[in-house]
């Protein structure tokens, strides 16, 4: 079942989520619909925030041919996966809860876009790697050291649970820019 993509302005994408409670496995079907949701827009990640659930839930599937675009030489991009070195694929789609994030390393500037913030991209700089907690529905913990795009994709989709949208985190010339446009969204939506 498609579910409507909460847009910019509504209040619910500002919110703080709370942490999902035990057992997980009872959101399975709300995930298989954000998947779902999530194809269908042609999006690389979801947060449950911006299907109007304020809870620490994520849902993030980024193709092949998406991890190459990302600038990695390499034909699959290698995480590290509990200690093991694996093709970025073999974790794909991820779903998790209660995500803990260490972003390191020096930042650099990557062009994101959101599905709650139509037509509209823009350069963020964030850190370049990280180390991630991310519990699965069955409770078993993934612990990930990765760079590239789901280094980028993973500090996006968390900032949606905190309540911040990608526009919040451009530079301030990149903000003047981004002011009009997204007082058009407010006006429209
Ligand atoms: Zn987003």
């Amino acid at each position: 079942m498609l579910l409507s993509i909460k847009q910019y302005g509504d209040a619910v994408l500002r919110a703080k989520s709370a942490p999902v409670q035990q057992p997980y496995d009872e959101h399975e079907s709300l995930v298989q619909n954000m998947i779902e949701t999530m194809y269908a827009a042609e999006g690389i990640g979801l947060a449950a925030p911006q299907i109007g659930l304020n809870i620490r839930l994520v849902v993030i599937d980024i193709p092949k041919d998406e991890a190459d675009e990302a600038g990695e030489s390499e034909p699959e991009e290698m995480i590290s996966v509990n200690g093991e070195q694996m093709p970025l694929s073999s974790i794909m789609p991820l779903v998790f809860v209660n995500p803990e994030l260490e972003p390191y390393g020096k930042q650099g500037l990557f062009m994101e876009g959101c599905l709650s913030v139509h037509e509209l991209r823009s350069n963020v700089a964030r850190p370049l790697h990280l180390r991630a907690k991310l519990t699965k529905l069955d409770g078993t913990v993934l612990e990930i050291d990765c760079g590239g795009i789901l280094a980028r994709c993973l500090q996006h989709e968390v900032d949606h649970l905190d309540g911040f949208l990608f526009t919040d985190r451009v530079s301030s010339a990149g903000k003047l820019t981004l002011a009009k446009k997204l007082k058009r969204l407010m006006e429209y939506r």
